[in-house]
């Protein structure tokens, strides 16, 4: 017996797939590179690869791509500064996983301490504070998403006596603001809080900020206690996926061996994703560092070229330093949902993300000078996220 789609179903999935090319071309609101090509690695999604358990421990069962897992791990922890012999981590189903893992580890070391993040933190922060219990307090940002370090010091100066368990932001999901690690050691060490644990939520920025080196310093030589980035977004892996690194001492707290995986449960999920490694590993050799880093300044040029046509439309845009993310008074509802445009109260972004083209701005641009020269239609009411 043999099965087959029928007629109809077969014309639902190519209609389903010429809407996915189509919408495609108008993705400029998301942060999803678009440039690599991973066709090669099509073969072996015929494979159930299956990376269960600690990426570092085999397992009886050896359909898994760990060897990729921990090459892919040793390029981070390098560009991360990790400490040589003590560090760990796993590639993950997204940022927010790292985030969700990195909360965790943070709450096994110290149960009484306090969360401080800021407003403009990802959604999956406060979740997971949800998830595991942990008390937490939220803190002011600054007009272009930063934190505000004055609230932090008062919130910090107030609750002395608990551990402190910190979130910056390495590129704010609707600014890519840059939380100023370096300095949040600097309040930590005059209020004297020696238990403290800082995590860089580094979803979107992480990885090309440390490849420019250009902006404030967030890895572990800066402080961090804890990476998390997604794999998803700067190298554009079809599948989501992340990774979270940590300082392996810490980490050893959590996990149990499992006699029916014949390796060690120290990850979030029991079952991972063992096709994400070998894309992001595909990416980094396909590339190289230099290859990514051409790729991030091509980036920051077109976000660049990107707000002198907001601006020279008359609309009010800004970009924070060394970001690719260009913000601006939010158009018309018909042009965010044509492009894409994720909105947050008052203000829109374009992420110039790598495999976003200068002719889809310059469209872009046409529409929203069209859209301006038509009366009323950019009056619509927004939606206020929070
Ligand atoms: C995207 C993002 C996340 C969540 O990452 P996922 O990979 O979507 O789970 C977390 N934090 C920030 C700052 C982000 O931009």
């Amino acid at each position: 017996m043999t099965y087959d789609l029928s007629e109809q179903d077969r014309a639902c999935l190519n209609h389903f797939t010429e809407r996915m090319q189509e919408r495609s071309e108008h993705f400029i609101g998301y942060p999803s590179a678009t440039d690599i090509d991973y066709s090669e690695l099509y073969p072996l999604l015929r494979y159930r690869l299956n990376n269960i358990g600690d990426p570092m421990v085999g397992s009886t069962s050896q359909i898994n791509s760990r060897m990729f897992e921990r090459e892919v791990l040793s390029f981070f922890a390098q560009l991360f500064q990790a400490p040589a012999q003590n560090w760990w981590g796993y590639v993950t189903n997204g940022g927010s996983e790292g985030n969700l893992y990195s909360l965790y580890l943070s709450r096994e070391l110290y149960p009484d301490g306090i969360v401080y993040y800021s407003e403009a933190t990802h959604y999956s922060v406060q979740k997971n504070i949800q998830l595991l219990n942990l008390r937490s307090i939220v803190i002011r940002q600054q007009e272009n998403g930063e934190i505000d370090y004055d609230d932090l010091q008062q919130m910090l100066m107030q609750h002395r006596d608990k551990p402190a368990i910190i979130i910056a932001n390495i590129g704010t999901t609707m600014t890519e603001a840059i939380d100023d690690i370096p300095q949040i050691k600097g309040i930590l060490k005059q209020l004297a809080i020696k238990s403290h644990y800082i995590h860089a939520d580094a979803a979107l920025a992480g990885m090309y900020a440390a490849l420019l080196g250009t902006g404030k310093p967030f890895d572990f030589a800066a402080g961090a206690d804890s990476i998390a980035i997604s794999g998803h977004k700067f190298l554009g892996v079809p599948i989501p996926c992340g990774v979270v690194l940590v300082k392996k001492n810490y980490k050893e707290r959590i996990g149990k061996a499992i006699p029916y995986i014949g390796t060690v449960d120290t990850t979030i999920t029991g079952s991972r994703n063992g096709h994400s490694p070998i894309f992001l590993w595909y990416a980094l050799r396909k590339l190289g560092k230099e290859g990514m880093r051409q790729r991030a300044l091509a980036s920051l040029e077109l976000a660049d070229y990107t707000l002198q046509q907001l601006q020279a439309l008359g609309i009010h845009a800004w970009l924070n330093e060394g970001a690719i993310t260009v913000v601006f008074e939010a158009p018309s509802e018909k042009l965010r949902m044509q492009w894409q445009l994720a909105t947050d109260g008052e203000w829109s972004h374009i992420i110039c993300m790598p495999g976003v083209t200068k002719a889809q701005i310059d469209a872009f641009i046409d529409d929203l000078r069209n859209d301006l020269q038509t009366p009323g239609i950019h009056t619509t009411p927004l939606l206020h996220a929070n």
